[in-house]
């Protein structure tokens, strides 16, 4: 068993934990099995004397077990690799950083060279190492004493003090809820009920305080029999919204400066999508994939994420699916591959694409539920992934409720899909899913602990 150090303190702290973790035990990328993670700690930076005051910002610290069929060596070059593909730059010493994976401690091997040192020289030193390594290996001896023994005595002076975070912790455990907010007069299951204005920006309000990371805004119905708009009405919708949106934003701001939400724009237009991005948005989600010449070399300009969905066509046609003698998952897979090698050669980033199979859009009921279930397979893709499932048709195969009242079945799906790693869930009833996985949270008997348990790649 081998157990790594992770730290992050830049940008969004606690999804760098969350990818590096899913890098690290998820997918054909996997380096560890039978994967266990450590609580979450949150300590000052330790900064060395005429550092920059721009240096000093708090860190989110964590450990990770599990079994490795790697060397040591080969273990530094692959989590060298996950550090640069989280958008680490290089290695100055003590500067920020979205992710730095440092590997601890490694049971029955020691290594003393000059590019690898194992057990990690600075164990002793750092609460912020040692307290997460106490949470997996208490009983381990170092020095002559256990892990625990260790960890229990008052941190040398002056050393900045590990807090377990256990906001961060729902964070890297939970998927990311984005909330559906549709400003049109014919969405399947709310259309008409935010076209106006303020009540569009009031439903927003509501599912932030109900525990939305994202808010997904959206002008154009997608549904089966749906009504395309033209990109002059779409604008015209979305417009007053998003200004609204951004001074929501403002508003809710922490006085730490946090992030409240982030906005999707849910669009395919590339005049619409050009025109968001001057007001501001954070997120792309393109249902068509980014297969547009136009809306690709938007996404090559910009430098926010990007959410490809995958679908047939727009609005849906209804009867138009997906050959019927293939694995659904390994047709998407191909597809997601091949946008992949797109976006490479367009200069975007990995760490910024976000893939959605595209539940509905194309595929029989049993597709769905086969994607559904077979989901964790997109992980092999190396991104983070984004399911939208929320009151859509295919549950019909489990209820006879018509869509505005299907959040109980919605639920179900998405209790799965946390234990699979998902890392954003696109949903209308953002209260039901943040009181779900609260409770699986307070009560790891009640649902899986995805900490102490997780992941087994
Ligand atoms: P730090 O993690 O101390 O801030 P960096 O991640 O920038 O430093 O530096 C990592 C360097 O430290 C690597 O180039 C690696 O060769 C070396 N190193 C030595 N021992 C270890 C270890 N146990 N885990 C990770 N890196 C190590
Ligand atoms: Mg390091």
């Amino acid at each position: 068993m081998v157990i790594l150090g992770l730290g992050s303190n830049l940008g969004d702290r606690a999804t760098q934990l969350k990818r590096a973790i899913s890098r690290l035990s998820r997918g054909r990328g996997a380096v560890l099995h039978a994967t266990r993670v450590s609580r979450i700690y949150e300590s000052a930076a330790l900064m060395p004397s005429g550092a920059p005051a721009t240096w000093d910002l708090p860190f989110l610290n964590c450990a990770v077990s599990g079994d490795t069929s790697l060397d040591p060596r080969a273990l530094l070059r692959r989590i060298q690799e996950i550090e640069k593909s989280l958008g680490r730059p290089g290695h100055e010493r003590w500067a920020p950083r979205p992710i730095d994976i440092d590997i601890l401690w490694w049971e029955g091997n020691e290594v003393r060279s000059d590019d690898l040192t194992i057990p990690h020289p600075e164990i002793l030193n750092r609460p912020f190492v040692l307290e997460p390594l106490c949470d997996l290996i208490p009983n381990a001896v170092l020095d002559g004493e256990t892990i625990e023994i260790h960890a229990r005595r008052p941190a040398a002076h002056g050393l900045p003090r590990a807090m377990h975070s256990p906001e961060a912790d729902f964070k890297v455990m939970y998927p990311t809820l984005m909330g559906i907010l549709n400003v049109t007069p014919d969405s399947f299951s709310d259309g008409g009920r935010f076209l106006e204005r303020d009540a569009a920006v009031a439903h927003a309000r509501r599912l932030v305080e109900e525990g939305a990371g994202i808010i997904d805004l959206g002008a154009e119905s997608t549904r089966p029999d749906g009504t395309p708009v033209d990109p002059h009405t779409e604008w015209a919708r979305l417009e007053p919204v998003l200004h609204d949106l951004r001074e929501l934003r403002e508003e809710l701001r922490t006085p730490r400066g946090g992030e409240p939400f982030r906005v999707s724009l849910d669009s395919r237009n590339p005049s619409t999508v050009r025109s968001a991005l001057r007001v501001g948005v954070e997120i792309l989600n393109d249902v068509t994939g980014f297969s547009h010449p136009e809306m690709i070399e938007i996404a090559g300009e910009t430098e926010v994420p990007l959410v490809f969905m995958h679908s047939l066509s727009i609005p849906v046609v209804k009867g138009e699916s997906l050959p019927p003698d293939r694995d659904p998952v390994d047709e998407l897979m191909g597809w997601a591959g091949e946008r992949l090698l797109e976006f490479d050669r367009r200069g975007i980033a990995r760490n910024r694409l976000i893939f959605d199979p595209g539940i509905g859009f194309g595929k029989t009921v049993r597709q769905n539920w086969h994607l559904l279930e077979h989901v964790e397979r997109f992980h092999d893709l190396g991104i983070s992934l984004l399911v939208g499932h929320s009151r859509k048709s295919f549950l019909e195969a489990v209820t006879d409720r018509p869509s505005a009242e299907r959040d109980a079945e919605t639920l179900e799906v998405s209790r799965g899909l946390a234990t699979k790693g998902i890392d954003i869930l696109r949903v209308h009833d953002v209260k039901g899913h943040h009181a779900l996985f609260r409770r699986q949270y307070e009560n790891p008997l009640a649902g899986q602990d995805m900490t102490r348990h997780a992941e087994k790649a």
